[in-house]
């Protein structure tokens, strides 16, 4: 059962051939195995998650039961979720109760599903290898010496591990993709704004999106058919109809060449120095497979792309510094045990609450706001910001969708890049403009690199073509077993 996708999972449960306590407590049980190991829940609560499924049981009991109703899902710690723990991978948030549920976990509720748990996540979602957690690292279920990606590191190892079936992540400038890709999962950021960032603790307001984990495509169709949807209590949240991902996901017109009319745009600057090998062929690889389902590839380019990890460094710092000084040590969690006035305790609050790299950040992105840098840094980089977006935009007058790697190498060891954060932030030199650009994007697993570690493709769409990202990752799932592939545990 635990290898089953949502959608055979969904279908048990309707029928009634299990129950969702039944279902909920097999996860439950490898998470008691399997957290010490993997570490990749913060919180896990079994009398409020059986609570839940209880719930879902007399739902389905009445014949009310949705697509979602009584599958266990996991949350990234970012989302606040009513009564639960919600710590953000930070000390400072280490003793915080949410008082009220984010929109993701409000939609996913109304759906039915089950909360699992609270899911490690690098501090503030800041890393790209989830040792940056107040509450240590994660490790990646294929290899325990390796990382597991970041920063929703652990809702990606939960998922390969099989401790959930599916998981929420947020992504800001790769922290779907990039894990999922380490991972062996598919992964998907939506366009900005397409999922509320209501109750999703904020890092940099205009990059961070919220989306779906979990083994396939058409999972994830799933869950971000219940997750999407407007909500005026963000500002930056869409109004648009409503969409189901999944219609692409019906039989094609054409079996054997499902993908025929499709164009697949190849960026040079995706393909040169810089991909390991392992990873490049299997890329390569995935990409043959695109081409044999019928799709087209023509070459492109995206000359701006290699200022989006510079750009990125200026402006999510910025907004980071702005959202992260509501930690004060007065509205939320940690306070300081000893201080001499009101200057004191917000020091020591923020000196003890915040680990090295939330710190870093805040002083990069407070620099970059300061009078007489602002113009230079700041304003620059929105200039850039919106060259890369154009690129993109050109792009698409061209194909429909763009294919590269998720992540320039396989997963690495633990400890491997942390004492440098260049080499780190380098981790995500090929999600971060799609994040800068506010377009979709999506990792599946497309094969294997050194050491057995898997290796992620990278879909990005033109805004608002999840549903057209998904079909592709369908087809190319249905042709192949990367996303099948289960570690050893
Ligand atoms: N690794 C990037 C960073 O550290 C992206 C993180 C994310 O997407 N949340 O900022």
């Amino acid at each position: 059962m635990i290898n089953e996708s949502l959608v055979q999972l969904g279908g048990r449960l309707r029928t009634r051939e299990v129950s969702s306590v039944e279902l909920t407590t097999a996860f439950l049980e490898r998470i008691a195995r399997l957290n010490p190991v993997l570490n990749a829940f913060i919180t896990v609560d079994r009398e409020r998650t059986l609570a839940q499924a209880r719930e879902a049981d007399a739902r389905l009991g009445r014949g009310e039961g949705g697509p979602l109703t009584g599958i266990p899902v996991a949350h990234k710690d970012i989302f606040c979720a009513r009564g639960w723990r919600t710590t953000c991978g930070s000390r400072m948030l280490s003793n915080f109760v949410s008082p009220y549920d984010a929109h993701v976990v409000e939609r996913l509720a109304g759906a039915g599903a089950v909360c699992l748990g609270k899911t490690n996540m690098d501090e503030f979602a800041m890393g790209s290898s989830n040792e940056t957690s107040h509450f240590g690292p994660v490790k990646n279920p294929w290899n325990t010496a390796m990382v597991s990606g970041g920063s929703s590191g652990g809702s990606a190892a939960a998922v390969a591990a099989r401790l959930a079936p599916g998981a929420t992540g947020t992504d800001t400038g790769g922290s779907i993709r990039q894990p999922a890709a380490l991972c062996g999962l598919t992964g998907l950021k939506p366009t900005y704004g397409v999922v509320s960032r209501y109750g999703m603790i904020a890092f940099a307001s205009s990059l961070d999106q919220g989306g779906p984990m979990a083994r396939s495509a058409q999972d994830c169709a799933l869950l971000l058919n219940s997750m999407s949807g407007f909500d005026p209590r963000d500002s930056t949240s869409l109004e648009r109809p409503a969409e189901d991902y999944s219609r692409g996901v019906d039989a094609a017109r054409d079996p054997d060449r499902p993908l025929v009319g499709l164009t697949v745009g190849l960026p040079k600057e995706f393909f040169g120095p810089g991909m390991d090998a392992d990873v490049a062929a299997a890329v390569e690889a995935a990409i043959a497979e695109v081409r044999r389902l019928g799709a087209q590839t023509v070459d492109i380019g995206l000359p701006n792309m290699e200022l989006s990890i510079p750009v990125y460094y200026v402006l999510a710092p910025a907004e980071a510094s702005s959202n992260l000084s509501r930690f004060d040590g007065v509205r939320y969690g940690h306070r300081s045990a000893q201080f001499d006035d009101l200057m004191d305790m917000y020091c020591r609050t923020r000196a003890e609450g915040f680990g090295d790299e939330v710190k870093r950040r805040i002083l990069i992105g407070t620099y970059v706001l300061s009078h007489g840098y602002y113009d230079a840094y700041y304003l620059q980089a929105q200039k850039l910001r919106r060259l890369i977006a154009q690129d993109f935009v050109a792009a698409f007058r061209h194909c429909d969708v763009i294919m590269g790697p998720t992540s320039p190498t396989v997963a690495f060891a633990l400890g491997a890049r942390s004492a440098d954060p260049v080499q780190m932030y380098l981790s995500d030199i090929y999600t971060i403009a799609v994040n800068l650009a506010g377009l979709p994007g999506m990792s599946i697993p497309c094969g294997f690199g050194g050491h057995g570690l898997p290796v992620g493709l990278q879909i990005i769409g033109n805004y608002f073509d999840e549903a057209r990202m998904i079909e592709v990752a369908h087809r190319y799932q249905q042709v192949t077993d990367w996303h099948l592939r289960a570690p050893a545990l």
